[in-house]
């Protein structure tokens, strides 16, 4: 397993501590055995997101200082307008307070009541402003995006046959864009291939019907296209992300992954109607068009995370931390979503508790167990946080079901990573007797994976070892 040392040494230490097994167990049981609502010093080593939780470097906290905090016209504004144009190529940029910000902008420019917006996979907070505007959202991913065994280097890629057979179906003027997510957050960071998304282009050309990018991970995406891809090699990662942004129309940005921002976002465009029309509206909901509800210190920030980005090294090191967490839980036969993404580990809790019902939330069931063990803090990533079809009420039933392991950028060490990894195989191994998890006892009406509380599914089975809870600490202690 490669594993080159980080490029950049520890300037600023932030104490951690480890919770002991008693806090550990009150901690849970105050939180609804949800680890949405633990709160951040009750957790030791914390992989709830990789968003907003990076370490910035000298220069951006240097640029911090020099952020100008004028209301109209900051000049930090036309520094990070400069560095999406050049490193991006969308001549239009529209700051945003954080990814959602421009995704509320852009579904109501584009979305209506009837709209479908096709994706490869869904994302919680996407599809959550393209439903609120009246729209329906389709996954088009590949199959194989779903089959958490599957190798293939580009399981992010869009089914172009599925794409074609929806246009035909509901019509290319009901779809106001194509959603592409690169890498795909929720199939845990699988990237798409330059080769589909020129395809995608081409077939969405055909219909005249925009590509509209979720450039997130972007730069991640660009890393394995130069590591996998053919023809690519040679290429900057640089290079490839602008390739990538020159065959879609515009991008929504959450600055808080890539970039290395603790905050942040933007929407860019290439359509000046579009922009004009966007710009209206962002001065409703985020702010004037030269800040958009971020402070001038942060679009400086922004401006210089987004060129330490796409430095090889930086690139190189972030996605090789993630692969050797992955390889650890790979080479102890630990269940988990292979190969491994760009910015988080997924471990496969339907396979690690078979037994468990999804009714009764494995993953959920897996994250709590697994921040007992530890102190480790995961996120859920399955049928809790699929939410209920709004046609049916039914919950969705996704066909991952995920722990992930999302890694902040330039956070933690690999001793950390070592630690995680013992204690997932440790919590693996006494999972797999368990045969009941959860059930709701408070269940919010939007992004409920957030707010939810839970309580054990009592234990019913004859050895008694039924519930996460139960297992856990019945392996502990025993
Ligand atoms: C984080 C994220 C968003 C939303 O961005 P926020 O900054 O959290 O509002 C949208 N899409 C993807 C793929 C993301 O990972």
């Amino acid at each position: 397993m490669p594993y080159t040392a980080e490029p950049w040494r520890i300037k600023v230490v932030e104490p951690i501590r480890i919770p002991t097994r008693e806090e550990r167990e009150r901690a849970i049981l105050t939180a609804g055995y949800n680890v949405s609502l633990l709160r951040s010093d009750e957790v030791y080593i914390d992989l709830y997101t990789d968003s907003g939780t990076n370490a910035m470097s000298d220069r951006q906290w240097a640029g911090m200082m020099i952020g100008d905090e004028a209301y109209a016209g900051s000049s930090s504004f036309y520094r990070l307008e400069a560095a999406v144009q050049r490193y991006y190529g969308y001549p239009h940029v529209i700051p945003v307070h954080q990814g959602r910000g421009a995704e509320n902008i852009l579904s109501r420019c584009l979305v209506r009541p009837g709209s479908h917006i096709p994706g490869n996979m869904y994302f919680t907070t996407t599809r959550a402003h393209q439903e609120l505007n009246g729209g329906s959202f389709h996954d088009v991913i590949v199959s194989r995006a779903h089959d958490p065994s599957s190798e293939h280097p580009f399981k992010g890629d869009v089914d172009l046959d599925a794409l074609e057979r929806l246009i035909h179906k509901v019509g290319a003027d009901t779809i106001p864009y194509v959603s592409v997510a690169a890498t795909v957050n929720m199939a845990g960071g699988q990237p798409i291939s330059m080769a589909n998304l020129t395809a995608l282009r081409e077939l969405t050309a055909q219909h005249r019907i925009p590509v509209i990018l979720d450039a997130a991970r972007a730069v991640e995406n660009a890393w394995f296209i130069q590591q996998h891809e053919p023809d690519w090699g040679e290429h900057s990662v640089a290079e490839i992300l602008w390739q990538m942004c020159a065959l879609t129309d515009g991008a929504c940005m959450s600055a808080k992954k890539d970039s290395y921002a603790n905050i942040g976002g933007w929407l860019a465009v290439r359509d000046p109607g579009l922009a004009e029309q966007a710009r209206n509206l962002v001065v409703v909901y985020e702010g004037l068009h030269t800040y958009g509800g971020m402070a001038g210190r942060d679009m400086e920030a922004v401006a210089r995370g987004i060129e330490e980005s796409v430095q090889e090294d930086n690139i190189r090191a972030r996605i090789q931390q993630v692969a050797y967490l992955g390889e650890r839980l790979i080479q102890a036969g630990v269940p988990v979503v292979r190969p491994i993404g760009g910015h988080a580990v997924c471990l496969d809790a339907a396979a690690i508790m078979p037994a468990v019902p999804r009714d009764q939330f494995p993953a959920q069931t897996l994250a709590a167990a697994l921040y007992l063990d530890s102190g480790t803090r995961g996120a859920e990533r399955g049928v809790v946080s699929a939410g209920r079809d709004p046609v049916t009420g039914e919950n969705r039933h996704p066909r991952l079901e995920l722990v992930r392991l999302a890694i902040p950028r330039r956070v933690y060490t690999r001793s950390h990573l070592d630690v995680v990894a013992d204690s997932v195989i440790r919590t693996a191994q006494h999972c797999q007797a368990v045969t009941t998890g959860l059930s709701f006892t408070h269940e919010p009406a939007t992004l409920r994976f957030f707010q939810a509380r839970f309580a054990p599914v009592p234990a019913g089975s004859a050895d008694g070892v039924s519930g996460p809870y139960t297992a856990l600490t019945a392996a502990q202690k025993g």
